[in-house]
């Protein structure tokens, strides 16, 4: 499991809600924590996918990745409502092909049949925003993304997910795979 790894709690009623954040205004907030509970693999922590979106942090170790250093996305076939966007978090190098030696599932959940991969320098931000679609805050949520910092993003809903446009290219996942270097050959 990774540092974004979504944790269910034992006792805990909700697991998120929707607060105002002095840093990102209003978001969905999530309560969980690493280490208490279960881990939910697969699924992803909302609070801690914004900040490895955000702070250019691994989503398998969590510690940040140098801006001189390439980050990695792996990413399902149909993510985003552009073809380009990603929502799940950058990954050093090192991590993953790790990850993707030991065991895809660990990052990418089950969608490992249609993968592709981005490698690149820097990426753009976008907001993922949600609002419920009824009355009934539990039901399904209504989600739209927006450029980074858009005044329409507050007016439409809560922060949900930071998505990522990588500058780089997609390619399959079975191409980057195979084009790895053997393990323990790099530096
Ligand atoms: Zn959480
Ligand atoms: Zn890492």
């Amino acid at each position: 499991m990774g540092w974004t790894t979504l944790w269910e709690p034992r006792d805990a009623p909700g697991r998120s809600s929707v607060i105002r954040s002095p840093e990102e205004g209003m978001v969905l907030w999530c309560y969980c924590a690493t280490g208490t509970g279960t881990p939910l693999l697969g699924q992803v922590c909302p609070r801690r996918q914004r900040t490895a979106m955000a702070r250019r942090r691994c989503q398998l170790c969590g510690s940040s990745i140098d801006r001189d250093a390439k980050v990695v996305f792996i990413a399902g076939e149909s993510e985003g409502t552009a073809a380009q966007l990603v929502r799940e978090p950058p990954l050093h190098a090192a991590c993953a092909a790790y990850a993707a030696r030991v065991c895809p599932y660990l990052v990418v959940g089950s969608r490992a049949g249609a993968l592709r991969v981005a490698e690149a320098l820097s990426y753009q931000l976008f907001e993922e925003r949600v609002r419920p679609s009824g009355l009934d805050p539990q039901a399904d949520m209504l989600r739209e993304v927006f450029p980074l910092g858009s005044s329409a993003a507050p007016r439409f809903g809560a922060l949900e997910n930071l998505m990522a446009v990588p500058a780089g290219t997609w390619v399959p996942f079975a191409a980057w795979f195979t084009d790895l270097a053997p393990s323990g050959s790099q530096g």
